[in-house]
Order: C-alpha cells, then structure tokens, then sequence
C-alpha cells in the first residue's frame, strides 16, 4: 500500500487497539448481530472502556483531548473489517461533533462524558419520509410554549435509532421561512410522547439498526434547543461536509481492503491449467482498481490534511464523497465478478461488501446532490472585498 504520512506512532498504536478490539469484540458475533439487525448496548459500553469513542473530546468533558486522526482511524479500521453493525462512526463522526462545537457548556458537561464512556448512544434526525435529499422541506415543528419546546413529527432512515439514548434533532421552528426556520434539538430518548418505529430492514449493513422515529407531543426544556433557534440549517451544511469526508474515507479503505482480498482469492483459484490471477483480463480489472484505490487515497488523504487544519470546503468533501463511493460501488462488483459464485455467498466478506457498498451513493447526500454542490460553485461569483 502506498506510504502515508499523516499517522504518527501514537496513530498506529491506537490502530493496533481498535483492530485487537475488533477481533475479540465484534468479529465473533457480528454473524449473530446481522440476524437480529441490531448490536448490543454492551459493545458501546466496551467501546466506550477501550477509547475508542469521542476520542478528540476535551479532557474536561470525559475525552482523550486527541486529534482527530484517532477518529479517522477508527473509521477506517471498522471499514477495514467489513463490519458494519456498530454505529459508532454515526455518533462519533455525525453526533458528537453537533454536541461539542455548537452546545452549551451545560449541555456539553451533560451528555459529552457520557458519549464518550458509551453509556449514552447518539442518532441525528434529519430525515423525513417526504425530505431526504431537499432538507429544507422538512415537516417536523418544534413550537414554543414557555420555557419549553413541544415536537410533532416523524423522521426515518436513523441509524442507531433502536438503540439512541439522545437524538440531535432538526425540526422547523418557523414554518414558512425556508432553511432559516429549522433549528436543531437535543432530544433525549426517555421523554414521553417520542416512540420508536420499525428497525428497517436493509438490502445491507444488515447488523446496524436504522429506524423510523416519531414525536408526538414531546415537551422539551427550551434549554435543549442546540445553537441558535433558525440556524440548523447552517449547522448542519457545516457538519455535513465532517459526515461526508467520514464516507470518503470509509469508501477509500473498503476499495483497498477488497483489493487485497481478491489479489488472495485470484492468486489461489485454479482454472483451464492456471490460476484466474494468470488471465489478462483478471490483471487488467485489478490494475485498473489499483490504479483508483491510490487515486482515491491521495485525494482523500489531501482532504483529511485539509480537514485537520479546518480548511476543507463542502465542495472538497463533496467531491470526495461523489468519486469515492462511486469507486467503492464498481470495485466492490468488479472484485465480486472475480470471485464468481463464491462472491456471491454471504459467507464471503466480498458478498457483505457489496450490499453495504450500495447505502454510500444515498446516505449523507446523495451522488446527485453532491454534484449539485460541486456545479454550483462552478458558477459561484468570487467574493468581494469591501471597499474600505
Ligand atoms: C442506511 C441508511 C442510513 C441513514 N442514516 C441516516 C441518519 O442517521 N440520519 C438521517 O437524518 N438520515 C439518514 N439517512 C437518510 C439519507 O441521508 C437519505 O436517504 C438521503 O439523504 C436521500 O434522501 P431520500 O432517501 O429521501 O431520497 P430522495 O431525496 O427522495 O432522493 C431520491 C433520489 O433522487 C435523486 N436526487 C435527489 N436530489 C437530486 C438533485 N438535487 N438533483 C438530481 N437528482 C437528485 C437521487 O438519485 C436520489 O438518490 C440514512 C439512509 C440510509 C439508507
């Protein structure tokens, strides 16, 4: 594999642990967990134990006050394993980040130690049966009544939605302003009137609940409101680009790994006095997934770099996400061809590969949106500077 310069021994020792925690701690029962659609609540807590959750939360806030190339590299060994049933990139990558930069210290004292030690699971709630891609459609209405916010709504599609214990929550505050009239929620999980729906059953990522959830009347302290009431929509954008840089890299190491697990299969199978690997059309299919594993890597690389110094843009995370999940989606059926019928037997990690590669041109902005966003800041005017 290419030579990567971003990790430091400390980033390799922590590599270490995640993969010796995924070996004892997953790998045995993920089998398991895929027929019942859902993880135990113990392995967050387990995670939460071994570091590896909200690594990069501040010392005072229960975490390792560590960069965020921890966090990468959790996401990547996870996706190195092919097991998709813990959501901990979700709340990691999707729901802390809500939490630490926008909440009050109040809120940050309240639920960060306890995202961190896995005692509290964390989902985020965007969509909507009738509002995926066009967020600014959503229908959930968060109205104030003293001190107090009351939610009706519904969402769908959440992931952790079985087990979250607190759901950062974008519902409208004011209905006819657009995206300036969401706002963003904390909603803990115990409160009544909140009800969770089906754990959905997915074509993939058959081990990671994805649930509907409904409000109805749920009365919130006005305290829970998460930044500014009407300014979700601009939280969210922010965050998202966090989220889909999370896929990119998730996509970059899923390419890498069925590479090498093809490489292996082609180099051992027999056929007509060979090996399939001997076929040119074998080499070929596989120089060419080579060729665009690198690619991807240095582009995501770059973007973590970026990321790292606060400098990643969302059309950056936008591209990256676009190419490198469609990458992931070709690769995934290109190696799959290679295995023939064993490919498609779930007991190969390629098969599992290839139904939980699917999700990554949908989920988190579809490959469309992503495209939409990269066109339009084609055309964007460059900004002026006042004149003085
Ligand atoms: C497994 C899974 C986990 C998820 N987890 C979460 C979660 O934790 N929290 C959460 O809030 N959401 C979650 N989602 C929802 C996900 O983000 C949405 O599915 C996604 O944003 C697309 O929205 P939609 O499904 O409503 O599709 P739609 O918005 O109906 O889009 C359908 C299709 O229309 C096309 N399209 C959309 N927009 C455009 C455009 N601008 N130009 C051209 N074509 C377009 C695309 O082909 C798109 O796939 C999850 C989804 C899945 C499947």
């Amino acid at each position: 594999m290419m030579q990567r310069t971003l990790f430091s021994a400390e980033h390799d020792q922590f590599r270490d642990t995640v993969r010796r925690f995924i070996d004892a701690e997953i790998a045995p029962y993920h089998a398991d967990w895929e027929k019942v659609g859902v993880v135990p609540r113990e392995l967050w807590r387990k995670a939460g134990a071994a570091g590896l959750l909200g690594c990069s939360i501040p010392e005072e806030y229960g975490g390792a006050g560590a960069d965020a190339l921890f966090n990468v590299v959790l996401v990547e060994e996870m996706a190195r394993s092919g097991f998709t049933g813990p959501g901990f990139p979700v709340h990691n990558e999707m729901v802390v980040p809500y939490i630490h930069a926008f909440g009050t210290e109040e809120q940050k004292r309240a639920w960060l130690p306890k995202m961190v030690s896995g005692e509290v699971i964390g989902s985020l709630g965007m969509t909507e049966p009738h509002a995926g891609s066009d967020l600014r459609n959503i229908h959930t209405r968060a109205v104030r009544r003293g001190d107090a916010y009351v939610i009706n709504g519904q969402k769908v599609f959440i992931s952790n939605g079985q087990l979250c214990d607190v759901i950062v929550l974008a519902a409208k505050t004011e209905t006819d302003s657009g995206p300036a009239g969401i706002s963003l929620f904390i909603v803990e999980a115990t409160r009544a009137g909140f009800k969770r729906g089906r754990n959905l059953d997915k074509l993939g990522m058959k081990a990671q609940d994805t649930s509907e959830l409904f409000f109805e009347d749920v009365r919130i302290p006005a305290s829970n409101l998460l930044g500014p009431e009407g300014g979700g929509f601009k939280l969210m954008m922010k965050n998202l680009v966090q989220e889909r840089l999370t896929q990119a890299i998730r996509s970059a190491t899923v390419v890498e790994t069925v590479l090498e697990q093809t490489i292996a299969y082609t180099a051992e199978r027999k056929m007509f006095g060979q090996t399939l690997a001997d076929f040119q059309n074998t080499q070929f299919k596989l120089a060419e997934i080579k060729t665009e594993a690198t690619i991807a890597r240095v582009f995501v690389d770059h973007c973590i770099a970026l990321f790292m110094q606060g400098q990643l843009s969302g059309t950056d995370a936008a591209m990256a996400k676009m190419w490198v999940s469609t990458l992931h989606g070709r690769a995934v059926d290109e190696c799959l061809q290679l295995f023939g019928g064993w490919g498609y037997m779930w007991e190969y990690p390629i098969a599992r590969a290839y139904a939980d590669a699917r999700v990554t041109r949908i989920a988190g902005g579809s490959i469309e949106v992503m495209k939409q966003i990269i066109g339009r800041s084609l055309f964007e005017k460059p900004k002026r500077k006042p004149v003085p």
